[in-house]
């Protein structure tokens, strides 16, 4: 049987006493070895649902247990270890004055011993392709290598989960794949669960579960051919509408395959 590594049950979140929730008795499940996205419109709790996944924030109601333990304050260290997570701008992720450097930062907080930094340092920054660039400064770096850097940063705490809010949204295309394309290969080697938040379609076709959000709650959870057979009511709930099931909605009009044929 498969390890559950992240569980929300009956999350509730709100980001003051005064403000409106922007969770809403939010539960779910994820497992080890499992690709997930998390679509929804702007300001549907998303990143949120990040925050709250490697305490950086912590829920008003309801319980989340990451790797069998629930996430509190006494637990955020523990935590922080089993949840990788990367943003969208990693010019604010960088700590380090060279590649190296900041992929040693978070192994020296761990205490993580000399040789296993040399070994894991290695072995990250060769998984993402940036073992020729350790000594360069991450502010010299392209967009996209200077994400590959911060996801060894990440993966060298070995962490069980990585979550990807919107990692990619600031590469182009080529770079989008690259990195997807890398961190596909390190979910495989490692059995990650890995939950990536995401505007981008072809990021939602390659992910086993999709869950919706919409306005602090879950408004489907379901395999991306099955959202995507919802293009309506995904367009009614404000969600862009994704290149393909457009594609497919012009492909039926003149009677050609209509979406699921296309997703494949
Ligand atoms: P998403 O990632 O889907 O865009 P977020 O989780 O960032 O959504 O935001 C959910 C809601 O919480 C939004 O209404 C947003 O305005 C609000 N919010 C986010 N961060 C804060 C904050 N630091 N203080 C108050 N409200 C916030």
């Amino acid at each position: 049987m498969r390890n559950k590594l992240v569980e929300f049950r009956n999350v509730s979140f709100r980001y003051g006493e005064e403000q409106p929730w922007v969770l809403k008795n939010c539960s779910f499940e994820i497992y080890e070895n499992e690709a997930i996205a998390i679509i929804g419109h702007n300001g549907s709790g998303k990143s949120t649902i990040a925050k709250l996944m490697n305490g950086l924030l912590f829920p008003q109601e309801g319980q989340i247990i990451i790797n069998g333990r629930n996430v509190t304050h006494d637990s955020i260290w523990e935590i922080r270890q089993d949840v990788g997570m990367v943003f969208q701008n990693p010019d604010n992720q960088f700590v380090g004055t060279t590649v190296q450097d900041d992929v040693a930062f978070g192994m020296e907080n761990r205490g993580i011993p000399r040789d296993e930094m040399v070994k894991r340092m290695n072995e990250t920054l060769s998984a993402v392709g940036m073992q020729e660039y350790r000594l360069t400064e991450p502010h010299k770096l392209s967009g996209g290598q200077k994400q590959r850097v911060a996801i060894a940063s990440v993966l060298a705490i070995f962490p069980q989960v990585l979550i990807l809010d919107e990692a990619t949204a600031m590469l182009d295309p080529r770079g989008r794949t690259e990195i997807m394309k890398t961190v596909a290969s390190v979910q495989e080697e490692r059995h990650l669960s890995l939950i990536t938040i995401t505007h981008n379609l072809q990021e939602v076709v390659q992910a086993e579960r999709v869950i919706v959000m919409n306005q602090g709650e879950i408004w489907d959870e379901a395999t991306p051919r099955e959202i995507f057979a919802k293009r309506t009511e995904l367009r009614e709930i404000g969600l862009d509408i994704p290149f393909v099931a457009a594609l497919s909605d012009e492909l039926r009009k003149t009677g050609l395959p209509v979406a699921n044929e296309v997703l494949n």
